[in-house]
């Protein structure tokens, strides 16, 4: 039986409680859920791999508060690491920095962490109460969709043994982090996320552009989240001509998905019995806000998701780059 505690009354003892019992529980963040247990305890850092099928070599992101002395928890920063911090945290930006005082079992043995400081009240609550940083990776078994609401977290990992959720409705962000790591100044992108490059770039900082197309070409499992990853239960097709996309034909029941209405104004599919959902009008943010939630809704009602691809501007990148990951 998985508890699910809304934030009021004791629900932080509870929590701790869970904790101190190493169980992890899943908790709220402004990107989507975490399965959240704190660094002290590899216990419950193990039961994280267990709950999710993670293998033990893909690393754990870290979260912390931004006015934790993060010196506690890293080796070093560089100017621009400092200034990325000050700029961005608490929010969707994850770092790789060298570690300090962080067990191996998180950062699959590597001398780099993932950091973070969320902008969630009450995940920002467990991290006061606890005062310990917290592993939370999505929460979500292992190549599925990340959770934005705490009944998909249930659905997921209440059956695989999951104790409790804190229920903090749903994500604002909708979409994971970015990862970035500054190598000689410049921002290397190392998972498309939550705050674009245009944000990035606005507030002054260099991405390394041929960085991004790199990875963009590699493939494995080496670099964060670049597994097949994200995907929906049914199969799901990206199209990037819309002709092609509003004739797409099968004989599977379907949902056609618009991330933008702007993006092929007024086309409809030509199949009137499939289902058709547009995300936005134009606005990006309201779209990643909603992907995740449409994607996990088709998986109950259609046999097979036909999108059309979003022009690769700003967070349309990061939800393109989702979309390539889902493509069965
Ligand atoms: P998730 O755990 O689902 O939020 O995804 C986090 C991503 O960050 C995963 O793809 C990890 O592989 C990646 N990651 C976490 N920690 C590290 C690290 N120390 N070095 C490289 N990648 C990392
Ligand atoms: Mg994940």
């Amino acid at each position: 039986m998985t508890s699910i505690l809304k934030p009021e009354g004791d629900w932080l003892s509870k929590v701790e409680e869970f904790f101190n019992n190493d169980e992890p529980v899943a908790l709220p963040t402004e990107t989507v859920y975490g399965l959240a247990a704190p660094i002290s305890r590899p216990k419950a850092i193990a039961k994280i791999f267990d709950l999710k099928n993670r293998p033990t070599f893909n690393p754990l992101i870290v979260h912390l508060k931004k006015d934790w002395d993060i010196f506690n928890w890293v080796e070093k920063l560089t100017d621009v690491e400092s200034r990325l911090i000050e700029k961005f945290w608490p929010g969707p930006l994850s770092l790789v920095l060298p570690k300090k005082n962080i067990p191996d079992i998180c950062t699959a043995s590597s001398k780099l962490v993932v950091l973070r400081a969320p902008k969630n009240k009450i995940f920002e609550q467990v991290l006061d109460g606890y005062g310990v940083p917290l592993a939370a990776p999505s929460a979500n078994t292992s190549t599925r969709l990340s959770p934005t609401t705490a009944i998909r977290v249930q659905e997921d990992l209440g059956e695989r043994g999951l104790k409790a959720i804190v229920d903090g409705g749903r994500s604002s962000e909708g979409l994971e982090s970015t990862i970035v790591q500054v190598v000689n100044e410049k921002l290397r992108i190392l998972r498309e996320g939550a705050l674009s490059d245009e944000e990035l770039v606005l507030a002054g900082f260099e991405i390394d552009k041929s960085y991004q197309s790199q990875v963009a070409a590699a493939s494995g499992d080496v670099m964060p989240g670049q597994g097949k990853h994200y995907a929906p239960l049914v199969p799901l097709v990206v199209m990037d001509d819309p002709q092609k996309w509003v004739s797409y034909h099968s004989n599977k029941k379907l949902l056609f998905l618009k991330i933008l209405e702007s993006d092929a104004p007024g086309l409809k599919p030509f199949n009137q019995k499939a289902q058709f959902v547009v995300l936005s009008q134009n606005d990006l943010k309201e779209a990643a806000f909603e992907l995740f939630e449409t994607l996990r809704l088709a998986e109950t009602e259609v046999e097979q998701i036909v999108v059309l691809k979003t022009k690769d501007i700003g967070l349309g990148r990061a939800i393109n780059d989702r979309l390539r990951r889902a493509n069965g």
